[in-house]
């Protein structure tokens, strides 16, 4: 088993985060890696080197207009008279057709979802490099490996095909999907993170040969709000392709297991030949964005009957933030998977 990580990411290092109205420091730091490497290995998995990414891979998900602002946003912005160090979007294009403006301020707001997602000098290197890692784990399953763990950093779930959001640029799980369909057969994407796996549901809305399925916390409560709701079910080819299974904020293992025991049939029914776990630690009881209270061992439970569907599986970082229990979530989160592996 391996872990896929070669560094390149600690550049991105965000220090806005506004919270009830509160700038705090951003909870997505560059020890968050560090912490999940040492966790990996200690599960018994050998690290690995990605190759660098296939940005044709990355262009496959994400607008060219999109790619061009990441890419050159940040010395834009360094531009403008009195800038900030971080680029935060001050105005959206809310609720109303919009057109594409031209300022930098502007181009912020049309690409960034909320100010949970600073770019600062490094962000869009950081995001190219941890989609590079998803993209490598794709290619060792394509090669015929059984289950893969790509560390990815910074995260990737909320991010659209043109829109970054709650901690995230790029999205990972669906640029690695888009890879693994050059298979010729479905993929499976299952999300565990605590906030609803927005961007990817976005990105394969309308599609058939991407089954989007979503664990979380209620979106009636909880980030990201306005997407994650169980009405959400995809539309035109990909209607019935997206199912989000939301619960209490609040909710625990037992919860948890039984939504995802339904998103277990689902998937087993659309029978795909790989599956994507986008693998957030954030439900865990003690992390410090509260959502739900999944325990430790919660977590064992969780990858075991994730890895009996005996599916080709990659295993995407998504969140899950400092707190001592981290590294601790993710040794058990991949000792419960090899468990469920074996005969
Ligand atoms: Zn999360």
């Amino acid at each position: 088993m391996k872990v896929i990580y070669g560094g390149g990411d600690e550049g991105h290092d965000p220090s806005f985060f506004l919270v009830r109205g509160q700038v705090q420091s951003s909870t997505e730091q560059p020890e968050r890696a560090r912490i999940l490497l040492e966790a990996a290995k200690r599960a018994g998995l050998t690290q690995e080197e990605p190759a660098g990414a296939d940005t044709n891979a990355i262009a496959a998900i994400h607008t060219p207009e999109y790619l061009d602002f990441l890419s050159g946003a940040y010395e834009a912005w360094q531009a403008l008279p009195g800038a900030g160090p971080e680029i935060i979007p001050n105005i959206h294009p809310a609720r109303a057709p919009a057109s594409y403006p031209r300022a930098i301020v502007g181009r912020s707001g049309y690409h960034q979802a909320d100010t949970a997602c600073p770019i600062g000098p490094k962000t869009y290197e950081a995001a190219i490099v941890s989609a590079g890692r998803a993209l490598h784990g794709a290619e060792r399953l394509l090669d015929g490996e059984d289950w893969v763990y790509a560390l990815c950093r910074p995260p990737g779930h909320h991010a659209y095909a043109d829109m970054a959001g709650g901690f995230c640029f790029l999205n990972n799980c669906a640029v690695a999907a888009q890879s693994l369909l050059s298979d010729g057969g479905g993929v499976a994407i299952l999300d565990v993170d605590v906030h609803a796996g927005n961007g990817t549901q976005g990105i394969f809305y309308r599609r058939s040969d991407v089954l989007t399925l979503s664990i979380h916390a209620d979106p009636l409560d909880y980030y990201p709000f306005f997407w994650g709701h169980a009405a959400e079910r995809g539309t035109a080819d990909g209607q019935g392709y997206n199912l989000n299974l939301p619960l209490p904020v609040g909710s625990g293992d037992d919860a948890f297991l039984a939504a995802l025991e339904t998103a277990c049939r689902r998937i087993a029914l659309f029978a795909p030949d790989y599956l994507i776990v986008a693998l957030g630690l954030d439900a865990h009881e003690a992390d410090p964005l509260q959502g739900m209270t999944v325990t430790t061992q919660g977590f064992a439970a969780i990858a075991r009957r994730i890895a009996q569907l005996r599916l080709p599986s990659l295993l995407i970082q998504e969140g899950g933030y400092l707190a001592p229990a981290l590294g601790d979530n993710l040794e058990a989160f991949l000792t419960g998977f090899q468990e469920g592996r074996s005969p």
